[in-house]
């Protein structure tokens, strides 16, 4: 734990001493210096925008409308925002990174700017990555992803559907051309996983058998699926498409949507139907991408009530003393720590803030599912 905080620091003076004052400052203004991670881990974006258009796509109720471009950050200056964020742990057993969010991350215009953060992320960091992708590099590049991310990325290759992507991706590659891709990858030794994200009701259900024996034969053994989130904007747009049964969506959206706030759908039937039909096929299904991203590491996790995920026996050995020593090293004073199948039960008495330091401490480097208790 102290060791892991001395890597931080260390890498963040190693990256101060070659990067000028108003590259440094740019980076720790930049949103990878503050934000939290959120369940998957930390979103890394590698660009702005996008141009596949897909008609459920939230990017564009975030403002992302304009012609898709790189971020602005090079890659030592993302290392260094991370390094500066303190909810981020460095290292193979920190925090997770998810590379996408907010644009394709294999676009034309991304793309380099994506192998660049992964060369540097992994050099400099060595975090578990995972890439979610519709975007097919040319074969003549596969050998530069391969050299350039960490060893055992986890790769999630997105469909919806077979039939209705003309329409309702119209600007993405085929979904046939995605899985040879997918395929592609597996004979290079990447850990290839299909998300079924977003899950579009009367159209993913409907195409399930026909999706999943097709990923079946395209080596394809794991998949992780994902729930539509909705919007006005996305809503009025499945309904112009006229392939999406819009009543039945309509029935699934549990309250009144406002403009520009996503509304994750009532889907827990469609995942459970999908879930069967994995089963049978022998397909292993993953509760989320996050656990696809353990799996692809050959680690383990606890930290929500998900998991556990991966293999159980990689979980990391904690004990109470050890989380006890860990907020002192932090400097965060608690009263309590009691650990209970895997959940570490904390009563911290310091600031919000650095209770939640804590927290994401807990979730990464000892992968249990934190519930702290503020008391101050
Ligand atoms: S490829 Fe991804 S980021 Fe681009 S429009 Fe489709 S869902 Fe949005
Ligand atoms: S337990 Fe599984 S689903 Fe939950 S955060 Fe960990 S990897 Fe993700």
């Amino acid at each position: 734990m102290i060791r892991v905080l001395e890597f931080k620091k260390e890498v963040r003076a190693r990256i101060e001493s070659v990067l000028d004052h108003g590259a440094i400052m740019e980076a720790s203004r930049d949103w990878h210096a503050k934000r939290n991670p959120i369940p998957c881990g930390m979103t890394i974006h590698t660009g702005i925008s996008c141009d596949f258009g897909c008609l459920y796509c939230y990017i564009y109720d975030m403002g992302f409308t304009g012609k898709p471009r790189p971020y602005n950050l090079s890659g030592l200056q993302l290392v260094y925002a991370l390094t500066v964020n303190p909810y981020f742990t460095p290292g193979i057993h920190g925090t997770l990174l998810a590379f996408g969010s907010v644009t394709e991350p294999f676009m034309d215009n991304t793309l380099s700017r994506t192998l660049e953060y992964f060369r540097s992320l992994r050099d400099y960091l060595g975090n578990p990555q995972q890439v979610s992708t519709k975007a097919i590099i040319p074969d003549n590049l596969i050998d530069d992803l391969r050299l350039s991310v960490d060893p055992d990325i986890s790769i999630l290759i997105s469909l919806s559907t077979l039939r209705h992507a003309d329409k309702l991706e119209p600007r993405a590659p085929p979904p046939e051309s995605r899985l040879v891709f997918a395929s592609k990858l597996i004979k290079r030794g990447f850990h290839v996983t299909l998300f079924l994200r977003p899950i579009i009701p009367s159209i993913t259900d409907r195409e399930i058998k026909d999706i999943l024996d097709k990923a079946s034969s395209y080596n394809i053994e794991t998949i992780v699926t994902g729930t539509l989130r909705v919007t006005p904007r996305i809503l009025k747009n499945l309904e112009v498409s006229r392939v999406v049964d819009i009543n039945q969506l309509k029935n699934r959206i549990p309250e009144n949507l406002k403009p520009r706030v996503q509304v994750a759908i009532k889907s827990s039937d469609l995942k459970s139907y999908i879930i069967r039909e994995a089963e049978k096929r022998g397909i292993k299904i993953l509760p989320a991408s996050c656990s696809a991203n353990i799996d692809s590491h050959r680690q383990a996790c606890a930290a929500c009530d998900m998991g556990p995920c991966g293999l159980e026996e990689k979980l990391p050995e904690v004990d109470e003393e050890g989380v006890i020593g860990a907020c002192e090293a932090l400097g965060v004073r608690v009263s309590q720590v009691r650990i209970q199948n895997n959940i570490v039960n904390i009563k911290c008495i310091d600031k919000p803030d650095k209770c939640r330091v804590l927290k994401h401490l807990i979730i990464s480097l000892a992968r249990r599912t934190p519930k702290i208790k503020i008391t101050s």
